[in-house]
């Protein structure tokens, strides 16, 4: 069997999340999307856990759902972030879990309590070196999943700027060993990550890293993964194996962090400055500050071959926010949400339209054509930079 997955969100209890999330919203709106299977988001974090034990029912081995949406599954699912001294300097690196049941969830939060506060944050600090971790996680249970989040991002990512490792084994130590899957994040795609050597091992999945249930949000990227059971093992076994059929990507020019910049807000006269990194500029021509290296920038330092892989990997824009920018308004105005749902009820899923379900009587002739565009790739983006997203541009 198939499955649309997206094995990274957030809570309510995330920094910067939404304050409505539920599970039920989780699960209705990945439904309307088209995400088969999501993360819970935030498992480790007491207040949702309480939740996720309330409201989950047990489909399979670690795999779950609630009555009221049966087409959607749960897995358990957080994002970390480990702080550790390095060579005497501080470094960030996120990594999203993923846990088989909540027995070993509940040994892996008293374990990682030794290390952090987990009711502060839905994505807790966790004061410990990365390859400690892994291996701390990895003794509980050997399959307990640790996937490297959005690599390339500056501030968090493995391969970021600011961490500034050049390699897993760096980043890492032994603990790479344990490594099967990395995230792309929204500002990078498979090329970019294929350009790499010390990549060939692992497998590539796509998320949303999504703070909102909002429709533009959840299941921006995802991964369409072969399984041969709905288990937990499974699963696991899928992102091994590299039974990841394809994945569903942001053009990484429309990522937060895709050129090096600063955005205006960073400038008294509100002035935004961008650049390509093949320009080697890295001191900003406004402020005089060191500019945002973006993600490309890194993967330029980092990238050591061509492609040796056969890729399959579809670009998309949520269609929620193609709506906002072809008739106006935002993603939150009524009128755009209705023609969305109605667009969706329509066509099953938005997955499907992007599989090639082409049922738009329902929109205005601009919409469906801009669906088209996207589907054929007939668009652009002006970079985002410095947490800007990039600002949609079609063809002719
Ligand atoms: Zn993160
Ligand atoms: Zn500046």
């Amino acid at each position: 069997m198939f499955k649309i997955c997206d094995l990274h969100i957030h809570s309510k209890f995330s920094g910067g999340a939404s304050k409505n999330i539920d599970i039920f919203k989780i699960a209705s709106n990945s439904d309307i999307k088209g995400i088969q299977l999501v993360g819970t988001g935030d498992c480790l974090h007491p207040l949702w856990l309480t939740e996720l034990r309330t409201k989950l029912i047990e489909y399979s081995d670690g795999i779950f759902y609630i009555p009221e949406v049966l087409n959607v599954n749960f897995v358990l699912q957080t994002e970390i972030e480990a702080i550790w001294k390095h060579n005497s300097h501080v470094k960030k690196i996120h990594f999203v879990l993923l846990f088989p049941n909540f027995d070993k969830l509940e040994e892996s939060i008293d374990f990682l309590s030794k290390f952090g506060n987990l009711a502060k944050e839905g994505r807790p600090k966790i004061y410990k070196s990365a390859e400690n971790l892994i291996f701390g996680l990895k003794s509980i249970d050997e399959n307990i999943e640790i996937i490297p989040a959005h690599i390339f991002t500056p501030y968090f990512g493995l391969f970021g700027d600011t961490p500034h490792f050049n390699t897993m084994k760096e980043a890492l130590g032994y603990g790479m060993n344990y490594i099967n899957c990395i995230e792309t994040g929204l500002s990078a795609d498979p090329l970019m990550v294929r350009s790499i050597s010390e990549l060939n091992k692992v497998s590539i999945i796509s998320n949303s890293d999504c703070h909102s249930t909002s429709f533009h949000r959840l299941g921006r990227e995802a991964t369409l993964i072969k399984l041969n059971k709905l288990n937990y093992h499974n699963l696991v076994d899928s992102i091994k194996r590299s039974k990841i059929v394809k994945t569903y990507e942001f053009k990484p020019s429309q990522g937060k962090y895709y050129y090096d910049g600063h955005r205006p807000g960073r400038h008294l006269d509100n002035k935004d400055y961008y650049c390509s990194p093949k320009l080697n500029i890295e001191i900003c021509p406004y402020c005089k500050k060191k500019l945002t290296k973006g993600v490309l920038a890194r993967v330029q330092d980092l990238s050591d071959q061509i492609n040796p892989f056969k890729l399959n990997f579809q670009y998309v824009v949520p269609i929620l926010h193609l709506i906002s920018i072809v008739l106006g308004g935002s993603e939150y105005d009524k009128r755009n949400l209705s023609i969305y749902l109605n667009l969706i009820e329509n066509n099953d899923s938005e997955f499907a339209i992007w599989e090639g379900k082409s049922n738009f009587e329902s929109i205005p002739e601009n919409l469906a054509d801009a669906i088209r565009k996207i589907r054929n790739g007939k668009f652009w983006f002006i970079p985002g930079h410095d947490a800007l997203y990039g600002k949609l541009q079609f063809e002719n």
